[in-house]
């Protein structure tokens, strides 16, 4: 009987044992910590994510500076302004405040971030522990900022220049308009004799869906996140948009739905047997793809080169009628009922068939293929954010990458895309945002707003050499 309980005694032993080594092989929590990687500043934000089987019986975050340990997140007390997702039954995500802000008493220089996230195994005979640590570096002094340039004129629907300081230089920079960020370029780019690395030029727009007290000022924001901005003085000019109206007819949507559906993968694939279906699969393509093709016609202000490569004002297709206004808020009709209402962003140059269509000025092709509404397009850079496109070509004699000469041929006129007719569609982009061409088709504008900035920038800025010394 002694024996028999012995035996029992041992295999609650062994079992037990047993099971206490096995919890050991359980998975212990995983911890990502996706910010800060690197810096934090005034208002920092620590984001990360716990996977843990079960519940967590310890889960929080400390920030250790000379000898101090400062609480960032507890889960058993978690601080004001710190929010916890359960985003699935074994996935959590944090994030809390963490800067000088949140932790007043946190000086600049180097700091560890650990976090520690244990779960109970076993019927809590056992933890399961894991700890996550990251090296900071503590920066709160946000970047400066000066405006260098003078006299800025805003025309609603165009664009604008400015030259400003940064410092430290290689902070992320640019100018605000709106929620919209115009990145800043080294001023060197642009030409700028004795130009140092703090100077930077802007190209910007108050585009013509934005308000006309939209705010424009200087921007920067650091690699710890600490921002800073500054008003520089400009005047906004109102400019009359125009109504027109579009019928819309069976013919028309025959000669170009089809061919554009056809182009559009995105669009999936569309009945376009009945003149109703023929109605709807237009209504498509002018209102969801005009949408698409322009966020992609945006994706491309990425590419830009950081150096100016045009010379002197753009040149409007020779020969060609233009229409007076940009931004031309266009209402559709069809057998007499309104149907759609867009805004049409560009000039339509009316000139006949095939008509060689010329680089309105030097550049290098970023896009040359069919690009739905606008049918066979191609997209030109000319350096800071300015490009140029060109619509409804019949056929492109350029591809991405080639280098072009302003008035070289780039392809002929037609009427591909969304066309009522021979005509070439053109319109400027800064940075990606659709602009009225009509300032850069002046050579009084491009000298006023950016050549005597540019000069004046060139005559201010110091000698290299004699910056040097003075420090
Ligand atoms: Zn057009």
């Amino acid at each position: 009987m002694l024996r028999i309980a012995s035996i029992f005694v041992l295999v609650i032993i062994v079992a037990v044992g047993g099971g206490y080594l096995l919890a050991g092989f359980a998975a212990a929590p995983a911890i990502e910590v996706m910010r800060p990687r690197k810096a934090v500043g005034t208002d920092g934000t620590l984001e990360m994510v716990v996977h843990a089987e079960g519940r967590l019986s310890r889960f929080d975050a400390f920030l250790e500076q000379q000898g101090q340990r400062y609480r960032v997140f507890s889960l058993d007390d978690p601080s004001s302004g710190t929010k916890i997702q359960q985003e699935a039954e074994n996935r959590m995500r944090v994030t809390a405040p963490l800067g000088k802000r949140a932790i007043p008493a946190l000086r600049p220089g180097p700091a560890r971030l650990t976090v520690t996230a244990a779960r109970p195994v076993l019927y809590g005979l056992r933890t399961l522990e894991t700890i996550a640590s990251r090296d900071l570096e503590l920066r709160f002094t946000p970047p400066r900022l000066s405006i260098a340039s003078r006299h800025h004129f805003v025309n609603h629907g165009g664009a604008e220049m400015a030259v400003y300081r940064v410092s430290p230089s290689e902070v992320e920079s640019a100018v605000q308009v709106g929620d919209t960020l115009y990145p800043g370029f080294p001023a060197s780019g642009a030409g700028v004799t004795n130009a140092d690395l703090a100077l930077k030029v802007s190209f910007f727009a108050l585009v013509y869906d934005q308000d006309l007290g939209t705010a424009i000022r200087l921007f920067a924001r650091d690699e710890a996140g600490n921002t800073a901005r500054a008003n520089f003085d400009h005047r906004i000019f109102p400019k009359p948009m125009r109504r027109s109206r579009i019928e819309i007819t069976d013919e028309f949507m025959r000669r170009t739905v089809p061919d554009i559906v056809e182009h559009s993968p995105e669009l999936g694939s569309l009945p376009l047997s009945t003149d109703e279906e023929l109605l709807q699969a237009f209504l498509r393509v002018n209102g969801e793809l005009r949408r698409k093709n322009a966020d992609k016609i945006a994706s491309f202000a990425a590419e830009t080169s950081p150096q100016i490569v045009w010379e002197g004002a753009f040149t409007q297709l020779s020969n060609s009628q233009v229409e007076s206004t940009f931004a031309d808020h266009r209402t559709y009709f069809y057998k007499g009922r309104e149907i759609d209402q867009q805004v049409h962003l560009g000039f339509d140059l009316a000139v006949t068939a095939n008509v060689p269509v010329h680089a309105s000025n030097t550049g290098k092709v970023l896009y040359a293929d069919y690009l739905g509404i606008y049918g066979n397009c191609a997209i030109i850079d000319h350096g800071m954010g300015v490009q140029t496109l060109y619509g409804h070509l019949a056929s492109l004699d350029v591809k991405p990458g080639d280098r072009v000469t302003k008035g070289q041929t780039i392809g002929r006129s037609g009427m591909t895309g969304l066309a009522g007719g021979d005509h070439l569609h053109f319109t400027m982009l800064v940075n990606g945002r659709m602009v009225s061409p009509v300032e850069w088709w002046d050579p009084h504008w491009i000298e006023d707003r950016v050549m005597r900035k540019l000069r004046e920038a060139g005559a201010q800025a110091a000698p290299a050499s004699a910056t040097a010394q003075a420090r």
